[in-house]
């Protein structure tokens, strides 16, 4: 007779009001099943925390976050939050739109990055709904941009909704709609250490990308407008790679912070864009996207100053960024795949994480 029994990991949620700011309710929403939980919070959209077991079933918070929901205001490294309204780089901040210029503020060198100085990762976003299905939990935020909201045209209405399911896997997507044309890239930026920050840096963790191919860019992190191939290259992740071989490759960025071209059968699919492994704990991240890029940033600024969730300094390298999106400065870069959303159309992106052991 089979005495086995499986245990069925419903996913379930809980939610708890923190506080208020500026007459704004602040909220903790825990998504959960037997086996991963993660916690959101409506500042920025952020996840603060993903925990997950390693192969002994210890389970430990693998993203970078901060204590206190306050931090998350002055969230300078953006940890986990969502980013908007153009995640990544346009260059000078410019972009030219039915024959008008429009100026962002630059905020990153010569370039506009993540959105602006106030981009949606400082927003503090209204929770529309939440999801409890027999093998799904999930939560809806919503968050309304106003025309000229850090330059940018047209009222933009943007939902991210996350779901946890009962494969370990968390959906976040991404939908938004405007009133006039603008440029839209959204992502999340969290940031995963496998170990649970036991190793201080991510050089030991294996990482595979589903690209051949990467966006050249200038030396003031802006796409040249090439795509170049990575084979013969230290950012040849077309096999599982150890990250911290050839880490030290790029004295000008210190470290990996490159967007990869995905391979993909056809535009929009849900696809295999990359997995990250560490040996020690087991823990693997596999992550899904329909977006045609992905940028790998290897927190190559964190300092040591910021004291993070695990009680200990986030040293250079601590984590790693697997940032679903589109190229970099699409808007200035018509052959790259368009960003401009037009009023009347709906941006629709969906990202997925899957959490596992070996
Ligand atoms: C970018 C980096 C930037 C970092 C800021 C990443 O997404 O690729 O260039 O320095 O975000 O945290």
């Amino acid at each position: 007779m089979n005495h086995t029994t499986t245990i069925k990991k419903q996913p379930s949620l809980k939610y708890e009001l923190v506080k208020q700011i500026l007459g704004k309710y602040i909220f903790k929403v825990t998504l959960f099943n037997n086996d991963v939980s993660v916690t959101i919070t409506n500042i920025g959209c952020s996840i603060m925390e993903i925990i997950t077991p390693d192969r002994d079933g210890i389970k430990k918070n693998i993203v970078t976050g901060f204590k206190s929901i306050d931090e998350y205001l002055d969230n300078k490294d953006y940890f986990g939050c969502v980013i908007g309204r153009y995640a990544n780089r346009i260059a000078k901040g410019e972009f030219t739109l039915n024959g008008q210029l429009y100026q962002l503020p630059i905020n990153s060198g010569d370039n506009h990055l993540h959105g602006g100085i106030e981009g949606f990762n400082k927003k503090i976003w209204s929770i529309e709904n939440f999801i409890q299905t027999d093998n799904e939990a999930g939560v809806q935020l919503k968050y309304t941009s106003a025309d000229g909201e850090e330059g940018y045209p047209g009222n933009l209405q943007v939902q991210t909704t996350y779901i946890l399911n009962d494969k370990n896997q968390l959906q976040i997507q991404y939908e938004a709609v405007t009133d006039k044309t603008t440029p839209v890239n959204l992502t999340n930026h969290t940031y995963f250490n496998l170990s649970a920050f036991e190793q201080e840096t991510i050089k030991d963790h294996l990482l595979q990308v589903n690209a051949k191919s990467y966006i050249e860019k200038t030396t003031s992190n802006v796409p040249t407008g090439k795509i170049l191939q990575v084979n013969n290259t230290s950012l040849d992740f077309t096999s599982l790679k150890r990250i911290g071989d050839r880490i030290n490759d790029f004295p000008l960025d210190h470290g990996y912070d490159h967007n990869f071209v995905l391979e993909k059968n056809q535009e929009k699919e849900m696809s295999f864009a990359g997995i990250l492994k560490e040996r020690v704990s087991g823990r693997v991240v596999k992550v899904y996207t329909t977006e045609p890029g992905m940028q790998v940033y290897t927190g190559n600024f964190f300092d040591g100053t910021v004291k993070g969730t695990q009680e200990s300094y986030y040293q250079k390298h601590a984590a790693i960024a697997l940032e679903t999106q589109a190229f970099p400065d699409s808007s200035n870069h018509p052959d790259f795949p368009n960003t401009f959303l037009l009023p009347g159309q709906e941006y629709n992106s969906k990202t997925m994480y899957e959490f596992s052991v070996e």
